[in-house]
């Protein structure tokens, strides 16, 4: 799949989830909505290990590693979306830098599903973005949720800045977006513990609420699932 391939399919999904050509997407709860078999299960794990992805039968998991920042962690659901729709994964654990070719082409199609090519044209023309600095590269990953150094490597990427620009632009972070007055949430992870979302929860409660479940089935099956506050009440919901 050369690198337009990429960019099509991840072009293809986006209309297949209902988001416009340019639109920038809040991820988790879009994918949760619009995807209807896929469960997130966010896990404390090694910081080299970005997410991974399993399939059983019709329904789709994905792992995200809880302690990465929010935009990291847009962007493993999206390379892991790619292993699962685009390929045949039974298990697949998904290292932050790995140069295997698939890891790379999922990497692409994250990229690509949440800017695409023209997104980010766009996005410039719009803005009157003659040339990036610091400025509009934190604007314009902030409009995305986009982490700061995969937008850095996109532009780099596609020539819009060269090597002493993407090493001048990537240190401070959170202090330059502070600076610029944004909150720290997209360099936060989007949740930093042990959590489940997706259909796995809906499933638990469909199959209690039809009584093919005991509630103390449905508890522990939450509670396995990392719901332990919500079963218990120890969250105010
Ligand atoms: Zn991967």
């Amino acid at each position: 799949m050369n690198i337009h391939q990429v960019n099509q399919k991840a072009m293809e999904f986006r209309i297949d989830i209902g988001i416009k050509h340019n639109d920038p997407v809040d991820f988790f709860p879009l994918i949760t909505n619009k995807l209807k078999n896929l469960t997130i299960v966010f896990l404390k794990m090694d910081e080299k290990i970005s997410g991974a992805c399993y399939r059983f039968k019709n329904q789709q998991i994905i792992f995200i590693n809880s302690k990465h920042p929010k935009g990291r962690q847009n962007f493993t659901a999206a390379h892991e979306i790619f292993h699962l729709f685009y390929e045949n994964p039974i298990f697949t654990i998904c290292n932050v830098n790995s140069n295997d070719e698939v890891e790379k082409t999922a990497n692409q199609f994250a990229s690509f599903l949440l800017i695409p090519i023209n997104a980010l044209y766009n996005y410039k023309k719009e803005n009157g973005i003659k040339k990036w600095d610091l400025n509009s590269i934190i604007d314009c990953e902030q409009y995305f949720q986009i982490s700061h150094e995969a937008l850095l490597y996109r532009l780099k990427n596609i020539g819009e800045i060269t090597s002493e620009e993407y090493n001048k632009f990537k240190p401070n972070i959170r202090y330059n977006a502070i600076h610029r007055g944004y909150d720290l949430s997209l360099y936060e992870p989007y949740i930093g513990k042990n959590y489940t979302i997706g259909n796995y929860v809906r499933l638990v409660e469909k199959t209690y609420e039809n009584g093919l479940i005991s509630n103390g089935k449905r508890e522990e099956y939450l509670i396995q699932s990392y719901l332990s506050d919500f079963v218990y009440n120890l969250e105010e919901l």
